[in-house]
């Protein structure tokens, strides 16, 4: 037997985000994280911006799940108490030859399947956000900006493992497979401890 159903290495965004799927399918999941903090990686040092998915190629994973992260995150943080602000951006064109660029980002969005994005004006993006040098400009309703400090708490509470308070500053050297007649999974080396795991 298992101790957890998975061990996931790294408690930045991606990691927390996988347990809290996970735990929420009812598996008994680890997170291990080397540093102090959860959220101390490259994940503490983002702009907070959820973005909308407007560039990403045609098909590609980035485009499919930029759209559906982004939902699932307003949804998320709306049930969580976590702030956002779904405020929206621009794209804007300071001249009349960068229109076309323009066009081929808001025909990738529609691809991409990005909702409320809509073509306006120069003296229109004026009106919202006064002192623009815009031709023209996409207004993208659905960008906007979260509380990610707050995100990495309220995706963490959801582990309810024995580990939960000791699951820190436990670099893993090489998981090493660990197949055994009645068990397959991982062994999850770290200096005080092996945790085993089936993923
Ligand atoms: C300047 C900047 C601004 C950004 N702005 C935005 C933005 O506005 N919006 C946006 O969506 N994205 C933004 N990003 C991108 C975003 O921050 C990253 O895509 C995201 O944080 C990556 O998360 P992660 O969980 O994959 O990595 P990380 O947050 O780096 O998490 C990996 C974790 O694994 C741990 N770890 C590594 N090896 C081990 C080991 N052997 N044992 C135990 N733990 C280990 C690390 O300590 C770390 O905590 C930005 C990135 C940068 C650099």
């Amino acid at each position: 037997m298992s101790d957890f159903d998975a061990a996931i290495v790294g408690a930045g965004v991606v990691g927390l985000a996988a347990a809290y799927a996970l735990a929420r399918r009812g598996q008994n999941v680890v997170v291990l994280e080397r540093e102090a903090l959860i959220g101390a990686g490259v994940s503490s040092r983002n702009s907070e911006v959820v973005h909308a998915g407007l560039y990403y190629p045609t098909g590609s994973l980035k485009a499919r799940l930029c759209v559906q992260g982004r939902r699932a995150l307003y949804a998320f943080a709306a049930a969580h108490g976590v702030a956002y602000e779904q405020c929206g951006k621009l794209v804007v064109a300071t001249s009349e030859s960068e229109i076309p660029a323009l066009e081929t980002i808001a025909k990738q969005a529609e691809i991409n399947g990005v909702e409320g994005v809509r073509a306006i004006s120069g003296d229109q993006a004026r009106a919202i956000e006064p002192g623009l040098n815009a031709a023209a400009a996409l207004d993208v309703a659905v960008s906007g900006l979260v509380d990610s400090a707050r995100l990495y708490v309220r995706a963490a509470r959801r582990d309810r493992s024995p580990w939960r308070r000791d699951r820190l500053q436990r670099p893993v050297r090489g998981p090493k497979a660990t197949p055994r007649a009645s068990w397959c999974g991982w062994a999850m080396p770290t200096a005080r401890a092996s945790p085993r795991a089936g993923w």
